[in-house]
């Protein structure tokens, strides 16, 4: 009787086991479909892994310029609301303003309010600082198969040492005219003047941009940096890398437009 019982909890034991395997094993076969699927469409949405101040916010910018892409910037979408005093822009700003990330039903409710409006355009479409936790990640997957199939998802990794970011963004300085908004580096000789040179505004260093506060950037980052890689591989999706290390933006711009 009691082997009768043995034989029976193995049984149901051994089936479970089938069970689940064959759950992952459609799950990941799904997933890669619906990957392999979103890879054959002729419409892309570009996304940059990459650290603050890692270059991708130049990279967007020089594919918006020569390659005429759209670009969206949830950092320079985030910051226009905070310069209109909007309410929204009050409660971006407390999260901002002390490194931290906004909450993600507030960033992915704008993302995918956006990406709804452009999604008949034809061009390339970048998205310049999200997804950046694994909730926002899921969330655009889930937004793009079901809402925009006709778009592709790529994910490319911009790699640099930190000490060579760190020292970018604390001698960082911005344009802060809203309709400019252009990016500078106080070791630029043409810059002495502290003057924006397209529009001659006087030329400021982000609040996020001060040392502690881009420590604390940093260690978000790197925390979610993990959750994000962890998130595309269980999609299947492939992670490309860029080493964009002492690079010019053209040089970099060069090795993004080789693997297009
Ligand atoms: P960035 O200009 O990309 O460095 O972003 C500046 C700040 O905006 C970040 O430090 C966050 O506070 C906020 N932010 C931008 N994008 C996101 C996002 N996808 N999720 C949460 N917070 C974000």
């Amino acid at each position: 009787m009691n082997l009768v019982k043995k034989f029976i909890i193995n049984k149901i034991i051994l089936s479970l086991i089938f069970l689940s395997g064959c759950t992952f094993f459609n799950k990941t076969n799904k997933n890669k479909e619906v990957i392999k699927n979103m890879s054959e469409h002729k419409k892309t949405i570009f996304t940059f892994l990459s650290a603050p101040g890692g270059g991708k916010g130049t990279l967007a910018q020089k594919a918006i310029d020569k390659l005429n892409f759209i670009v969206l910037s949830t950092g320079d979408l985030f910051r226009q609301y905070i310069a209109n005093s909007t309410n929204i822009g009050l409660e971006l700003k407390k999260y901002m303003d002390k490194g931290e990330l906004v909450p993600d039903e507030l960033v992915i409710s704008m993302v995918k309010e956006w990406l709804l409006s452009i999604k008949d355009s034809d061009k390339p479409i970048i998205l310049d600082g999200f997804p950046r936790t694994s909730v926002q990640a899921k969330k655009l997957i889930e937004l793009l198969q079901k809402n925009l199939p006709e778009f592709g998802f790529r994910v490319i990794k911009l790699e640099t040492p930190q000490e060579e970011i760190t020292e970018r963004l604390i001698n960082r300085r911005v344009c802060p005219n809203k309709e400019c908004q252009a990016v500078y580096n106080t070791s630029m000789p043409e810059i002495t003047e502290g003057k924006c040179l397209k529009c001659d505004t006087q030329l400021i260093q982000r609040a996020d941009d001060k040392p502690e506060i881009i420590k604390e950037r940093f260690d978000v980052y790197y925390k979610n940096e993990k959750e994000l890689i962890n998130a595309y591989e269980s999609e299947g999706i492939d992670i490309e890398t860029i080493n964009v290390s002492k690079k010019t933006p053209n040089t970099i711009l060069q090795n993004f437009t080789d693997i297009l």
